[in-house]
């Protein structure tokens, strides 16, 4: 398996986020990918580098799934912020639009307000170019695979799938998940998109909840009492043309790996109803029970499963990193899903 990580992601380090009204140190951040290439290199598995962690046809693909104003506010926003009275180093709002907003604003900390959905995603002057680095993993890896590789693995931070069409959320700043099924889409006219990550893909969900050609599940805890908490829930079922190609799976906060696989397997014979000719996995591994933010109980032993059952869809695949936060088991879970993926 070709697998690919930008070193220009390191770019993207915020030290803090605010974690219950406080600043605390961010989980997010350049250690994920050395432990995750660690994970890789268990399984014999190596990094190659995408050729440039920016481009005309990376542009052009992003604007695709982001808003032109979300795409100049994230490349624009620091060097103005920095223009404000006593800015701190990083953006960080202090309004949002709760409810909507009926008015984009021109103002710094407006737009900060209305781009940045909650407090994790501070910016700082190189965070979009480690943004960048990261979709242009994904890319790489999607190309690959039209290029004639079955499956690919993108190492990418920051991770993408809370990330919508224009807004930033929960670590993520672009939509590198989207972005892999955009340039799949290129080539296969079904693409699906299935998220196992603890959080619900709320971004990759409103990307695509009109669409029919691009299938979107998701399994995850709970969002009544789990993060991102306003998406996520079963009634979710796309709008549009695209009703009916979007799947949730919300699971009972604290649930084991039993409970997390039985869920997969619902949601994979959704997938193959939908009949895809490829798919994107956004692998979080943040649904592991010792995991820092806290949502499900699974065990290592369940990533080797979850890679088994994928594997045995036997279509182009592209499997793009979203969460899992550093502890001493982020490389071995890795390992794990990709000993069953290629058992
Ligand atoms: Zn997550």
């Amino acid at each position: 398996m070709k697998c690919f990580y930008h070193p220009d992601q390191a770019l993207h380090a915020p030290p803090t986020f605010l974690l219950r009204g406080q600043l605390a140190p961010s989980p997010e951040g350049p250690m994920r990918a050395e432990l995750l290439t660690q994970g890789l290199a268990k399984v014999g598995l190596a990094l190659v580098a995408p050729g440039a962690s920016d481009s005309p046809q990376l542009r052009k693909r992003l604007a695709r799934i982001h808003t032109p104003r979300y795409l100049t506010f994230l490349e624009t926003i620091h060097a103005r912020w920095q223009a404000l009275p006593n800015a701190a180093a990083l953006v960080a709002p202090n309004i949002h639009p709760c409810g909507g907003g009926h008015h984009y604003p021109r103002h710094p900390i407006g737009q900060a307000g209305w781009h940045l959905h909650d407090m994790a995603c501070p910016l700082s002057a190189t965070s979009f170019q480690g943004a960048l680095a990261s979709a242009a993993t994904a890319e790489a890896a999607a190309e690959a695979v039209l290029a004639g590789e079955t499956v690919t693995y993108a190492l990418c931070r920051p991770p993408g799938h809370h990330a919508g069409p224009e807004r930033a959320g929960g670590f993520c700043l672009l939509n590198n998940s989207a972005l892999a099924a955009t340039v799949l889409r290129e080539r296969f006219a079904r693409v699906a998109i299935i998220d196992v990550d603890l959080h619900h893909g709320n971004g990759t969900q409103d990307i695509f909840y009109a669409r029919d050609d691009v299938w979107t599940g998701s399994l995850h805890a709970d969002p009544s009492d789990f993060y991102p908490f306003f998406w996520g829930g079963p009634d979710e079922e796309g709008s549009d043309d695209g009703v009916g190609a979007n799947v949730n799976l919300p699971l009972p906060v604290g649930s084991d790996g039993e409970v997390y696989l039985d869920a997969l397997a619902i949601l994979i014979d959704h997938l193959q109803r939908f009949e895809p000719d490829a798919v994107v996995v956004a692998l979080g591994l943040d649904a592991h029970k010792s995991d820092p933010l806290a949502g499900l109980n699974v065990e290592t032993e369940a990533f080797i499963e979850v890679g088994k059952r994928l594997a045995a869809l036997s279509l182009p695949m592209v499997i793009v990193q979203e969460g899992g936060y550093p502890t001493e088991h982020l490389s071995a879970n890795l390992a794990a899903f990709m000993e069953g993926f290629n058992a």
